[in-house]
């Protein structure tokens, strides 16, 4: 591993101690099996967010395991990206009992932590994944609407998609989906310009 790559998972191990120290949603804490923080790559350009971890994800320990995991990677092999070269989070980072909806509070509480794991990170690219994140990094936006328009504000560049898991079995948004993750790469080149 490089060396910048271990100083940045050394600084996000530290942040995922934090969420444990500070008792951060000690109800949600108590329901879920573990808290889920993160998988891919710290180093990496992209850095998705989803809503909270699932069952799937409550047991192994990372996020997107599941059904709409499975469907986030085919979408990522259509643009040439293995997980492994993403970085992959959530705004809850502790499973709502029976996946209900996050609540405002736990995004609001959660959403330092998320602050500290992007500025390690530092990606050229968020993208957020359903309303939830969207709404807890670009809050005021309607996804009907902004899904598939990148947003630089505060200085970082946003792309706001539709979760996968609400496209997975809805043939319009699936396709809509996909039409918007492939737009991935036109983005970051247009960063990188
Ligand atoms: N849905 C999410 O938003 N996050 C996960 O980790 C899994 C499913």
């Amino acid at each position: 591993m490089p060396i910048a790559n271990t100083l940045k998972q050394q600084l996000l191990d530290q942040i995922k101690a934090d969420i444990i120290k500070q008792n951060i949603c000690p109800d949600l804490a108590k329901s879920a099996k573990q808290l889920v923080f993160e998988d891919g790559n710290p180093d990496a350009d992209i850095v998705f967010i989803g809503e909270a971890p699932g069952k799937n994800e409550d047991i192994q320990g990372l996020p997107f395991v599941g059904a709409s995991g499975k469907f986030l990677s085919e979408m990522l092999a259509l643009i040439d990206l293995k997980r492994e070269d993403i970085y992959i989070t959530n705004i809850v980072k502790y499973r709502p009992p029976n996946n209900r909806d996050p609540l405002p509070e736990e995004k609001e509480a959660f959403l330092p932590f998320l602050q500290k794991q992007l500025d390690v990170i530092k990606p050229k690219l968020v993208v957020t994944l359903g309303r939830h994140s969207m709404d807890a990094v670009l809050p005021g936006l309607k996804i009907s609407q902004a899904h598939g328009v990148p947003k630089r504000y505060k200085g970082q560049v946003y792309l706001p998609l539709f979760h996968p898991a609400a496209a997975l079995y809805n043939g319009g948004m699936r396709q809509t989906l996909i039409d918007d993750f492939i737009k991935i790469p036109i983005i970051i080149e247009k960063i990188q310009n």
